[in-house]
């Protein structure tokens, strides 16, 4: 995949133990979903389709988050991974992490964005590639 400066980014491999405990939990979470709908025992739930239909829509919407937020908490190029300006190549100032929050077609996404700032550029990066505003009393 390209970035906006033409740079290819590579592929890295997540942390396999962060991975299967995001995994588990997701799965744990579908399966208390899917119980709504098809219990192994007990009564059914006298639903028509039109509330099969509006509480799986809200709980898909719920999963398409969980698992969004699940696969940005793991994508280790979103990881905080260089200390150095990608433009000038000087030691960013400061770098870390800040909660960020995203509108997504599941609703709104809330998840740790990294970030990095060159003083000399005046400029603030993101390590998923893209060059982010700053904000009046970021750092
Ligand atoms: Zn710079």
């Amino acid at each position: 995949m390209a970035t906006p400066d033409g740079a290819v980014a590579q592929e890295q491999t997540a942390v396999p133990e962060e991975v299967s405990r995001k995994r588990a939990a997701l799965m744990e979470l579908f399966a208390r979903k899917l119980d709504r709908y098809l219990p192994e025992s007990g009564a059914l739930k006298p639903w028509t389709i039109s509330e099969i239909e509006c509480a799986l829509e809200r709980d898909l919407r719920e999963l398409g988050r969980k698992v969004t937020e699940a696969r940005i908490a793991v994508d280790p190029q979103r990881a905080p991974q260089q200390n150095r300006c990608p433009k000038c190549g000087r030691a960013l100032m400061g770098h870390g992490t800040e909660p960020a929050h995203r509108q997504t077609i599941f609703g709104p996404l809330s998840f740790e964005r990294a970030y990095g700032y060159c003083r000399p550029c005046g400029s603030a990066f993101s390590p998923s590639g893209q060059r982010v505003g700053l904000r009046r009393g970021l750092l």
